[in-house]
């Protein structure tokens, strides 16, 4: 992941991100060069917890297999989740905290 940071506009990797923030499900990381902070879009980190969620849910679902005649369905929808929230992770737009 290579945000560019929407304050300074540099291109951060994310071996030179040595600060972050974990409040609750959003997750903020602090740029190196300008001291800012930034975070992931609100609607876009709900979407991608929500995928991430239903990806653990059809998967615990399916190892347990409750309801298994419908575990090819959970499967699918469990892909599409954990798509989705790989797509938000890499190319997800990000904002300022401040
Ligand atoms: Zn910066």
């Amino acid at each position: 992941m290579k945000p560019t940071w929407p304050s300074c506009h540099n291109k951060i990797k994310s071996t030179e991100i040595k600060n972050t923030n974990k409040k609750g499900i959003f997750f903020e990381v602090e740029c190196p060069y300008c001291q800012t902070w930034i975070r992931l879009n609100k609607t876009q980190e709900i979407i991608k917890a929500a995928g991430i969620s239903l990806f653990l849910i059809t998967s615990l679902l399916n190892i347990f297999s409750i309801q298994s005649e419908y575990s090819l369905v959970f499967s699918t929808v469990g892909f599409v989740g954990i798509f989705i929230a790989m797509i938000i992770t890499f190319f997800g737009k990000h904002e300022a905290t401040k």
